[in-house]
C-alpha cells in the first residue's frame, strides 16, 4: 500500500483492513552523518514496520545535493519526507539559505514524496517553486515552537497561517510544559480538515505521540533506538507497535493511564495493554507524568479519558479528587485506581494495594510455616513493621491491622509516622531507630519507602545487621525486583516476597474494574516476568 491510498480522516478508519483501525503513520526520522549510514537507517525503519522516514538532511557531512539526493530517494525502501532543517528552526544547517532550499526543489524534483518546509519561508519556497521543474511531491509547512504549546486559538490562527501558504500537510511542534498542554494539540487536530501533524515535545508531550490516531493526526514520529531522536520525548518505533498497540488505536478507543511523578520506571503499561490486547479490549494504557492531578483530571474530562491506575505521589490527591471513595481507601487515605462511572461520569476511587500485598505476604508467612496448621491469618498476633507512611505504607498498615497484626510504623519523618500509627493502634519510630529495634524475634519487616528503587538501587532503608529477627521482609518497590533490601534479607536467612507480588494482584483487580472481564492472569504474570 503506498502513502496516497491510505485514508486520511479517523472516519475512515473501520474501512481499513487487515486488523490496522487507523491510517497514522509511523516516521522514522533519519539522521546520519553518511549517505550509506542513512540507507543502513532506512533499512531498519523498514524493517521495524515504520511506514515512511523523514530524511535530515541537515544532519549529512559533506552533502553533495544531485549525487545524495538521488541515492537516497531512489534508494529509499519506504517514502520519504525530505527535511533540511535550518538551525533557526532547531536544525543543524547553518549555510546559505537559497543553497538550503535549492536542495529541497531538488529533491522534489528527484521524486520525493514529501518536502518539509518551515512556514517562515514557505511563502518564498512556493513563489520559487513555480520557476522550478515541478516534482510529484507533497508539501508539509511545518512550525516547531520550542518554549511551550498556545492557546487552542493561537494554535488554530497558526493552523490557518500554514493551510494559507497552499500547504498539503500542516505541521506544528509545540513543547509540553505539563500533560495538558496536550489537549489543546488534540482539539485542533480533531478539527482539522487538512491532514495535520500536531505533536507536543518533551516527555510530559509523550501522550500526544502516541494518541496521535485516536485524533486523526497524519503521523507521528518512532525512533529507531531509545534516545536516538530528533526532537524530545519521541517513543521507539518498536514501543509504538508491540507496547501501545499502536495500529488498533482509533477514535473510540478508551484511554487509561497510571498517574504519577515520575512515571517513566512503570510497568504497568506492559502489563495492561498486553492484558487489554489478549482479551481484544479497545483500550490504551499510557505513563502519564502529571503535576496537578486536579488539571489533568479537569482537562481530560471527555467519556473516552475512563480509568487510572495512582502512584507515588498522587495517591493522596487521587483520593481527594474522587467523586466517590470505596469504604477501604477512605480508611487508608489514598488510592490506587480510578474509574469515571460510564452512567453519570462520576470518578470513583479504590485502593487495592491493601489486598495485593497482604496476600502476597500471608502467602509467603504460609510457605514459611508448611507444617502448621494455621486457620485465619497467619498475620495474625504477628509483629508487622511498615516502613514509610505513604499510600502504600497506609495500606500496609491498614491491612495488617484487618488481620490482626500489631503494626508499627517506621517513617523518616515521624509526624508522620505518628498519625499513621495512632490511626491503627500500633507504634511510631523514626527509620533510624530500627537499626537497634529488637522487641522479639519472627517480626514481618514491609518496605513502602521508595529507597532503593531505581535508578538509585544501591540504597536501602534498614542496614544488613538488624534484618537477622525478622521472619519474612516484603519489599513493594518492584524496579528493580532484587532490591538491595530483599537481596540483604536473603543473605541473612530471611524469607523475602517481591513487590511484583503486590503489583500483580492488585492489576488482577484493576484490569477487572477497566475492562469488566476476568483478569488474563497467566498472561499478565508472564509479561510482568519479562519486564522486570
Ligand atoms: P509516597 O506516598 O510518596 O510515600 C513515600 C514514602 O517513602 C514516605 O514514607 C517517605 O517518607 C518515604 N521516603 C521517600 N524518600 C525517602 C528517603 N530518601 N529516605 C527515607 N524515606 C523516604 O509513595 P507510595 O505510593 O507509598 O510508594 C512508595 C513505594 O512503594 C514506591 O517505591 C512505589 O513504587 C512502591 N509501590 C509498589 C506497589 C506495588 O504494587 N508493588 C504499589 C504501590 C507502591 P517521608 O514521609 O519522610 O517523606
Amino acid at each position: 500500500m503506498v502513502i496516497s491510498d491510505l485514508p486520511l480522516t479517523t472516519s475512515d478508519l473501520h474501512t481499513t483492513k487487515g486488523g490496522r483501525r487507523n491510517s497514522t503513520l509511523i516516521c522514522a526520522p533519519i539522521m546520519a552523518e553518511s549517505v550509506d549510514e542513512m540507507l543502513v537507517q532506512m533499512r531498519k525503519a523498514n524493517e521495524a514496520g515504520a511506514d515512511i522516514v523523514e530524511i535530515r538532511l541537515d544532519y549529512l557531512k559533506n552533502f553533495i545535493p544531485r549525487q545524495d539526493l538521488e541515492i537516497l530517494i531512489k534508494r529509499s525502501p519506504l517514502p520519504a519526507i525530505v527535511t533540511y532543517r535550518p538551525v533557526w528552526e532547531g536544525g543543524q544547517y547553518d549555510g546559505n539559505e537559497s543553497k538550503r532550499q535549492d536542495a529541497l526543489h531538488l529533491a522534489s524534483e528527484i521524486g520525493a514524496d514529501y518536502i518539509d518546509i518551515e512556514l517562515k519561508v514557505a511563502h518564498e519556497f512556493y513563489n520559487s517553486i513555480q520557476l522550478k521543474k515541478p516534482g510529484k511531491a507533497k508539501i508539509i509547512v511545518s512550525s516547531h515552537n520550542y518554549q511551550n504549546t498556545p492557546s487552542v486559538e493561537e494554535i488554530a490562527e497558526l493552523v490557518a497561517r500554514i493551510q494559507a501558504t497552499g500547504a498539503d500537510i500542516v505541521k506544528i511542534a509545540t513543547t509540553a510544559l505539563d500533560i495538558t498542554d496536550s489537549a489543546r494539540m488534540f482539539q485542533v487536530l480533531v478539527h482539522s480538515h487538512v491532514p495535520m501533524i500536531g505533536l507536543v515535545m518533551g516527555e510530559k508531550g509523550l501522550i500526544s505521540r502516541i494518541l496521535s490516531p485516536k485524533f486523526g493526526g497524519f503521523l507521528t514520529f518512532g525512533s529507531l533506538e531509545p534516545g536516538v531522536v530528533s526532537a524530545p520525548g519521541q517513543p521507539t518505533i518498536k514501543e509504538l507497535l508491540d507496547l501501545y498497540n499502536f495500529r488498533e488505536i482509533a477514535s473510540d478507543t478508551k484511554v487509561h493511564g497510571v498517574i504519577g511523578n515520575p512515571v517513566s520506571h512503570s510497568k504497568s503499561p506492559h502489563l495492561y495493554n498486553a492484558a487489554f490486547k489478549s482479551v481484544g479490549f479497545d483500550g490504551i494504557y499510557l505513563p502519564l507524568l502529571v503535576d496537578s492531578v486536579e488539571d489533568f483530571l479537569t482537562t481530560y474530562s471527555s467519556p473516552d479519558f475512563v480509568g487510572y491506575s495512582y502512584t507515588t505521589p498522587h495517591k493522596e490527591a487521587g483520593l481527594n479528587c474522587s467523586d466517590e471513595v470505596d469504604p477501604i481507601a477512605k480508611i487508608i487515605g489514598a488510592i490506587n485506581c480510578m474509574i469515571k462511572r460510564p452512567t453519570d461520569g462520576k470518578l470513583i476511587g479504590y485502593n487495592f494495594d491493601y489486598i495485593g500485598a497482604i496476600a502476597a505476604i500471608e502467602e509467603g508467612l504460609r510457605a514459611l510455616n508448611r507444617t502448621a496448621n494455621i486457620s485465619g491469618s497467619p498475620l495474625a498476633g504477628k509483629l508487622l513493621v511498615v516502613m514509610g507512611a505513604g499510600g502504600a505504607g497506609k495500606s500496609l498498615a491498614y491491612g495488617g491491622k484487618e488481620k490482626g497484626a500489631r503494626v508499627v510504623v517506621a517513617n523518616r519523618t515521624l509526624a508522620k509516622a505518628k498519625e499513621l500509627a495512632s490511626k491503627v493502634g500500633g507504634k511510631a519510630i523514626t527509620l533510624a531507630e530500627l537499626e537497634n529495634f529488637h522487641p522479639e524475634d519472627g517480626m514481618v519487616l514491609v518496605n513502602t519507602t521508595s529507597v532503593g528503587m531505581k535508578p538509585r538501587c544501591h540504597a536501602t532503608p534498614i542496614p544488613k545487621k538488624a534484618l537477622k529477627h525478622y521472619s519474612l521482609v516484603f519489599d513493594a518497590i518492584y524496579s528493580p525486583k532484587e532490591t538491595r533490601l530483599l537481596r540483604e534479607a536473603q543473605e541473612s536467612g530471611v524469607a523475602v516476597v517481591y513487590g511484583t507480588e503486590m503489583l500483580i494482584n492488585q492489576g488482577f483487580e484493576q484490569f477487572e474494574k477497566f475492562t469488566g472481564l476476568p483478569a488474563p492472569k497467566q498472561l499478565m504474570r508472564d509479561v510482568l516476568a519479562r519486564n522486570t
